[in-house]
C-alpha cells in the first residue's frame, strides 16, 4: 500500500498540483483513483468496508500523503479522520452500518461541524441547540469553517442538549440534504486550494432521536477522541510535507548557482538545510513514537498533543527556510516553496491551535 500510494502520490499527483492551485479543485479523475485504491477509508474498520490501519500505519501512509499538495489528502482526510472516527468510536451499529461502507468507498463525503463563530478553541461554550420533539430534535444554529461543508453528503453536528458546559452537548448525524440544512459559498482562504470550508446554517433542522451518536450528553468527548486521533494524521502529514519541501529545497541549492558557484556550496545555505533535517528527523520519530503508545493504549492523548503541536511548527520553519534558500523566486506565485509556504499555515491553526496544544500538554503534565 506504502508503495502504491508513493507511485501514485510523486507519478500522479505532483505533476497536477498547479492545476489544483489555479482550479481549487481536485480532477475527478484523482478522485477516482484515490477511490479506488481505498484511501476514502483506510482508518475504518474492514468489516465496514475501510482498510483497518491501525495508527502506526496509518501515520505512514500520511507521510506518503503528505508529500503532494494537502488539498489532495483532505479530500478524504475528514471521512477517515475526525468526521468517521465519530462513527467508528460511538456510533450504534445500525449507525455504523449506514454511513461507514459509503464513506469508506468514497460514495459519500463526511464532514465534522463543531467550530462555531463565538466558539473555536473553546468549543465547550458552543450554542448550537438540539431540542427534542417528540422522537425527533430539532436543530438550530451555525457553524463555520468546516471542511467539506460544500460536497459533504453526511455531517457529524455537535449541538447543545444540556445545559451550559462540555456537558451539554450531544453528537447528531445529519444528512447533507435535511431541509434547513444551508451550506454557505466557499471561504477564500490563504492557501490549500483545492480544499474547501464554508459555513453551515441549521435552520429547524429535524433528525429523528435514532440520529443521536453515543448516549446524551457525551459529544465534547466524542469531539474530543476524534481530534487526539486526526493531531497525530495532522502530525504525520506535516512531516510529510516537509520532507518534500527540503526536497525541493535540496535541489534548488545543488542547481542555483551565485558567484560561479552552487548556493549549496555556501555553508550558511548548508546551516538551513541542516537545520530542517534536524527538526524534520525529530518530527518523524516523535510521529513513530506516539502512534505506537497509542496503539498500543498507552497514550492517547499527550502524545497527539506533542506531535502535532511540534510537527506543525516544524512545517512552518521548514517552509521558512525553504523560501529563504530559494531568494526571490521562492517569493514567487508558480513555485512550489512559496505555495507550500502558505499552506502549511493552517496546521498550527485547526484540530486545536499551537496555543491549545501547550494547554493540554500543560494541564495534562500538572494534573
Ligand atoms: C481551513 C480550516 C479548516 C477547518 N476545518 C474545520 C472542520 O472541519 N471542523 C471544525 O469544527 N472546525 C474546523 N476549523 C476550525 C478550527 O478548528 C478553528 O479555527 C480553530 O480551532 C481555532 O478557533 P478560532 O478560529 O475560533 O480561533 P480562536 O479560538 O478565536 O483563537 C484565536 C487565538 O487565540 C488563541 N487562544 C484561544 N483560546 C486560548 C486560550 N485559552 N489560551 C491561549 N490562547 C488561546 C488561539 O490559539 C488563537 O491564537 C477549520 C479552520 C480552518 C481555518
Amino acid at each position: 500500500m506504502l508503495a502504491a500510494v508513493r507511485t501514485f502520490v510523486r507519478e500522479q499527483v505532483i505533476p497536477r498540483e498547479e492545476e489544483i492551485e489555479e482550479t481549487d479543485a481536485i480532477p475527478e479523475d484523482l478522485r477516482r483513483a484515490a477511490r479506488d485504491m481505498g484511501l476514502f477509508g483506510y482508518a475504518l474498520p474492514e468489516e465496514y468496508g475501510g482498510l483497518g490501519m491501525s495508527i502506526s500505519e496509518e501515520v505512514r501512509l500520511a507521510f506518503e500523503l503528505g508529500y503532494a499538495s494537502p488539498a489532495f489528502r483532505s479530500m478524504f482526510g475528514t471521512s477517515n479522520g475526525i468526521a468517521g472516527q465519530v462513527l467508528v468510536n460511538a456510533g450504534t451499529r445500525e449507525q455504523k452500518e449506514a454511513w461507514l461502507p459509503r464513506l469508506a468507498s468514497g460514495e459519500v463525503v463526511g464532514a465534522f461541524a463543531l467550530t462555531e463563530a463565538e466558539a473555536g478553541s473553546d468549543p465547550s461554550t458552543l450554542t448550537t441547540r438540539a431540542v427534542k420533539d417528540g422522537d425527533e430534535y430539532v436543530i438550530d444554529g451555525a457553524k463555520r469553517f468546516i471542511t467539506n461543508a460544500p460536497e459533504a453528503d453526511v455531517f457529524m453536528v455537535f449541538a447543545r442538549t444540556g445545559g451550559p458546559g462540555s456537558r451539554g452537548i450531544s453528537t447528531f448525524l445529519v444528512s447533507g440534504d435535511a431541509p434547513g440544512l444551508k451550506v454557505g459559498p466557499p471561504d477564500a482562504k490563504m492557501g490549500q486550494r483545492g480544499a474547501h470550508t464554508a459555513e453551515v446554517f441549521f435552520d429547524g433542522v429535524r433528525v429523528p432521536a435514532s440520529a443521536m451518536v453515543g448516549p446524551e450528553g457525551t459529544g465534547f468527548r466524542t469531539a474530543m477522541a476524534s481530534l487526539a486521533h486526526g493531531r497525530l494524521s495532522i502530525a504525520a502529514v506535516c512531516v510529510g510535507l516537509a520532507q518534500r519541501i527540503l526536497d525541493e529545497t535540496v535541489a534548488y541549492a545543488k542547481e542555483r548557482t551565485q558567484g560561479g558557484r552552487p548556493i549549496g556550496e555556501y555553508q550558511l545555505i548548508q546551516a538551513l538545510i541542516a537545520d530542517s533535517q534536524a527538526e524534520l528527523y525529530a518530527g518523524r520519530s516523535m510521529v513513530l513514537e506516539a502512534a505506537r503508545a497509542y496503539d498500543a493504549g498507552e497514550d492517547t492523548k499527550l502524545g497527539p498533543s506533542c506531535a502535532k503541536y511540534f510537527c506543525s511548527e516544524m512545517v512552518g520553519r521548514v517552509a521558512d527556510r525553504a523560501v529563504q534558500v530559494f531568494g526571490g523566486m521562492g517569493y514567487m506565485r508558480g513555485v512550489p516553496v512559496e505555495r507550500f509556504y502558505r499552506d502549511v499555515r493552517l496546521f498550527r491553526i485547526y484540530e486545536g491551535t499551537s496555543q491549545i496544544q501547550q494547554l493540554v500538554i500543560g494541564r495534562h503534565l500538572l494534573r
